[in-house]
């Protein structure tokens, strides 16, 4: 829009430049054409006049000529009378010539044309003019007789220059032509003449006869003279408009352009022209034409800057006119997109103006507020105390406000506005009301008041600070929740002086020592303001949450935590009980564990001893006093092994280690370990695997427990002649199922839910079927802690099926040597080595002692000796470097864990594989013996295949040594 006006404007501009630059140039086109026209007529005027004025002087010198030819005719007759002599003759013809200017020269010639008589010569030379013109046209008559006749110059060698004569008849008294008078026009005479009239040097003037001759000219052209322009279009014109007039020609002699004015000579009928050339004529024309040129040029010049000064005027204030649009429409759009609004009120405070988004912003449109005042529409009292007051004297002396709010009482609804506004004064420095933005705080408002319901109603202090640090705000529920501080909290007090007040008082308990120390602290925390601080009065614990502000400031909460405060301690105190409690419950398994194990293993150790085919063979009933005695024995160590474990998986003492574990070899593994029980119970045992069953992740040792215990039971409680099958299948993919089904009596329904109770027996402890009634609850606490289920299925009087779940394994298989690498040795592989080999035995026991050496007598080419210390043991181990050390860990003054130190440190024992024979077989004392770097750790009582494979295993470590003879016990 904008650029479009410009270009109009430009165009008219241009347009009436373009006008006036005509009118200019034509208007002085036109001034000068006139000028010019009237210069022309001027100098035609002028032409002519020069032109009758020449032609008066050469009438008046033919006058003269005529006057004097009348002379010469008159002295010719007279001579002729008289007969005077030549001397008389040229004296009167001398006397006449002197009075005449005109002539250069007179005389006559007589009939046949010789000259007779001259002024210039008494006696002249001859010269005869017979053939001239002016003779002939004398002889002939053609000329009238009285008249002058003026023939063509002709070159006379006399003056040898072309020469003007004027001739008169004469008259032989009376009998005819008698000769001719004549007389040479001085040629300087004309030039004389002409030279009279004021010209310009470069004019022509030519005198000329009717018939077009040139007679004389000036400036002097004897090449011209009597030469004819007869025949020429401009002579027949002059001829035919004379006396006088003017013409143009162009081309003339000289080629330059020219303005002739002609008149013809009165009384000769000759005509004389003078031609001015136009340069000449029309030099001052020029001159004053250029000069006005000049100022023509001068005012274009300044028309065409004008124009350009314009239309940059035009362009520059278009600009500015469309910036201002521009920022105009930019305000506009800013106002009246704003959530604000603008305003301008007259002297009289009356609104004159309001932007439009006041109706968007506030629901009351512009016009519903002209011509009112601010108080009109607002109720007083409902503002801030004073508000109005400082407004309305703010507004008295012309001051800016800033965020004056009121209450609008619209026609609809009321809303709270915010203005601020400046004084507007005009140049004269004269007020004219005031301009200002307004907004529409009613939300803000009720927010605010929503927020501060919602402070009211915490149920505890709240405190804000503002940025500068002085409290701004403390809800009522403060005074009441924590009552300490109801005459401490004081609005604009900073917080340390709030904490100054409360120490004064001595109102908190932590601050007593050293009150400076806890300010100090205290402030800090304040500072961090992120987290909660407790915060204990004389009656009550006070929990305080600080947090920071966007602006800076922070929040204060203030809670009451006394009650919660004394429950945690409550707590604490409890779990504290309780994990002394457990702690004395490991302590005391441990050590039951010890001292049942020691002498159980006595009593077994010593019974099997009893029963093995050695020399003095016992009695029948001897033989059946002993197998009474260890299977005793066995069963009161499998319940020493049961509650322990039972126990220490409650105590949470369960450590696993699950792996990938293929179900078929476990399954096969495990029913071959029962195959001897089976035997003996008269139960057959089968084993059915479906081929793709996945592997499973599982803890292999637990795992075989469970299945154990699993076919244990299977077997006690079938039927005689019963069977059992074990079988395997996966579930969904996820899970393998492993079945252990018997032919037995089944499980009471009434009773099944109380299988998995420990020490519950369901009515067996009333057989003889041996038990405790742990098996399954340990068996349910290991599965499941592998992340397997158990669970079972009865038919009573038919059988029961007892399964259990295992995740299948994810993870990739392990290549086959690595799986099959930890299949570890097998009990009944042949010694190695066999041949000189020599066992130390650290052991405090008697009875031990004699149980290992009865053990030991039963491996071929091993010497076994023993120490009762572990001092004696080191000495002895140090002195003959035994291949293996076994090693009590209960020793006094030395622990085997202090041994195997010394033995490790010293250069000639550190390589004799250790092992362990302890009693302490919980588990955490298992892992400790490991870490410590015991070859194996064995517990008692002795396993007699383990102990043995164990000596096995440390004697293949060695290298081969010969029998050795010469090795004494230390005892
Ligand atoms: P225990 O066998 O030592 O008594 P368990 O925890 O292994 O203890 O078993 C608990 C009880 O569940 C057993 O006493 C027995 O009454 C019953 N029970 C276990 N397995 C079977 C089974 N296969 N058939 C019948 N009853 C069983």
């Amino acid at each position: 829009m904008p650029g479009r006006t410009t270009h109009q404007t430009t165009r008219q501009i241009l347009v009436a430049t373009v006008v006036g630059a005509a009118v200019l140039v034509s208007s002085f086109g036109l001034y000068q054409w006139q000028r010019y026209q009237e210069e022309l007529t001027q100098a035609e005027r002028s032409l002519r006049s020069t032109a009758s004025l020449l032609a008066e002087h050469t009438a008046r010198t033919f006058e003269v000529a005529k006057a004097v030819l009348r002379v010469v005719v008159n002295l010719h007759d007279e001579a002729a009378e008289q007969g005077y002599d030549r001397h008389t003759v040229h004296g009167f013809l001398k006397t006449v010539h002197g009075g005449s200017p005109v002539f250069k020269a007179i005389g006559w010639v007589d009939a046949t044309g010789n000259r007779t008589a001259s002024s210039l010569f008494a006696d002249p030379p001859p010269l005869n003019v017979a053939d001239q013109e002016q003779f002939r046209v004398h002889r002939d008559g053609t000329a009238a007789a009285d008249q002058v006749y003026v023939p063509a110059p002709v070159f006379s060698n006399l003056l040898n220059a072309k020469i003007l004569s004027v001739s008169m008849r004469l008259n032989d008294r009376g009998r005819g032509f008698g000769g001719i008078a004549g007389g040479v026009v001085d040629p300087d005479y004309f030039t004389g003449v002409f030279r009279g009239v004021e010209t310009r040097p470069s004019d022509v003037m030519t005198l000329f006869r009717r018939d077009g001759m040139i007679l004389a000219r000036q400036p002097t052209d004897d090449a011209l003279l009597g030469t004819s322009l007869a025949g020429r279009r401009f002579m027949t014109e002059i001829v035919a408009s004379a006396p006088t007039g003017a013409f143009h020609a162009w081309g003339l002699s000289d080629g330059a352009e020219r303005i002739i004015g002609y008149a013809t000579v009165p009384g000769s009928g000759f005509i004389v022209t003078v031609a001015s050339t136009y340069r000449e004529l029309f030099a001052e024309f020029w001159r004053s034409f250029a000069f006005a040129s000049g100022h023509l040029g001068l005012a274009l010049f300044a028309l065409v800057a004008g124009a350009w000064s314009l239309i940059r005027q035009t362009r520059r204030r278009d600009q500015l006119a469309a910036d201002l649009r521009r920022s105009e429409a930019r305000f506009r759009d800013l106002a009246e997109s704003s959530s604000d609004w603008f305003w301008e009120t007259d002297d009289q405070n009356r609104f004159i103006w309001l932007s439009a988004s006041v109706e968007q912003a506030s629901g009351v449109s512009p016009e519903w507020h002209y011509g009112k005042s601010r108080i009109d529409f607002s109720d007083q009292p409902q503002s801030v105390p004073g508000a109005w007051d400082n407004h309305l004297r703010c507004i008295e002396e012309r001051r800016p406000f800033q965020d004056f709010e009121y209450l609008r009482r619209g026609p609809n609804d009321d809303r709270w506005i915010r203005t601020s506004g400046v004084p507007v004064f005009d140049e004269t420095g004269r007020y004219r009301g005031y301009r200002g933005s307004g907004r529409d705080v009613t939300e803000l408002r009720r927010a605010e008041e929503r927020l501060r319901d919602a402070v009211e109603s915490i149920p505890g202090g709240f405190l804000m600070f503002n940025p500068d640090g002085r409290l701004a705000y403390v809800n009522a529920n403060s005074a009441k929740y924590v009552p300490e501080m109801a005459a401490m909290d004081r609005i604009g007090d900073t917080f340390e002086e709030i904490l100054r007040r409360t120490l004064a008082e001595r109102l908190i308990h932590d601050a007593h020592d050293d009150p400076e120390a806890w300010l100090a602290w205290r402030l800090e925390r304040h500072r961090a303001a992120n987290g909660s601080t407790l915060v204990h009065y004389e009656k009550r614990v006070v929990e305080v949450v600080e947090h920071p502000t966007r602006e800076g400031g922070v929040i204060v909460l203030r809670f009451d935590v006394t009650e919660r405060e004394r429950a945690q301690e409550a707590t604490l105190a409890a779990r504290e009980a309780a994990d002394n409690a457990n702690r004395a419950k490991s302590e005391f398994l441990a050590s039951m564990s010890h001292e049942l194990r020691t002498p159980l293993n006595a009593v077994i150790g010593f019974g099997q001893l009893l029963q093995m085919p050695r020399g003095n063979a016992l009695s029948q009933s001897q033989q059946e006093y002993c197998r009474h005695i260890v299977s005793s024995g066995q069963h009161l160590l499998a319940l020493v092994d049961d509650v322990l474990d039972l126990a220490g998986i409650e105590a949470g003492q369960l450590k696993l280690s699950t792996e990938r574990m293929a179900v078929a070899d476990t399954l096969s593994g495990a029913v071959e370990s029962i195959g001897a029980v089976a035997a003996k119970a008269g139960i057959a045992v089968e084993l059915s695997l479906e081929t793709t069953v996945s592997d499973v992740r599982a803890d292999s040792q637990r795992l075989r427990q469970v299945l154990l215990n699993l076919l244990s039971n299977a077997i006690k409680y079938n039927r005689p002649g019963g069977s059992v099958s074990v079988s395997a299948r996966e579930i969904e993919g996820t899970r393998v199922r492993i079945l252990v089904a018997d032919t037995g009596r089944g499980i009471p329904e009434d009773r099944a839910s109380e299988i998995f109770t420990p020490f519950q027996r369901l009515g067996a402890e009333f057989t003889t079927i041996e038990g405790t009634g742990i098996g399954l609850s340990v068996c349910k606490l290991l599965v499941e802690a592998m992340d397997g289920r158990i669970g079972f299925e009865s038919e009573p009087g038919r059988g029961s099926t007892f399964w259990i779940d295992l995740p299948v394994e994810t993870a990739a298989a392990l290549p086959e040597a690595a799986a099959s690498a930890g299949s570890g040795t097998t009990i009944n592989a042949p010694l190695a080595n066999a041949g000189g080999y020599s066992l130390l035995y650290v052991e405090d026991n008697p009875l031990n002692l004699r149980l290992v050496e009865y053990l030991v007598e039963t491996l071929p080419d091993v010497t076994m000796h023993s120490a009762a210390s572990g001092q004696v043991g080191l000495e002895l181990a140090r002195a003959h470097r035994p291949d293996v050390i076994v090693l009590d860990l209960n020793l006094p003054e030395m622990n085997g864990f202090e041994i195997l130190e010394q033995l490790r440190m010293h250069p000639d024992t550190k390589d004799i594989p250790v092992l362990a024979l302890t009693a302490s077989v919980m588990p955490n004392e298992v892992n400790d013996g490991l870490a410590a770097g015991f070859f194996r750790y064995l517990g008692k009582p002795i396993n007699f295949d383990q102990f043995l494979a164990a000596i096995d295993a440390a004697l293949r470590t060695r290298p081969v040594k010969p029998p050795e003879g010469g090795y004494q016990a230390a005892s």
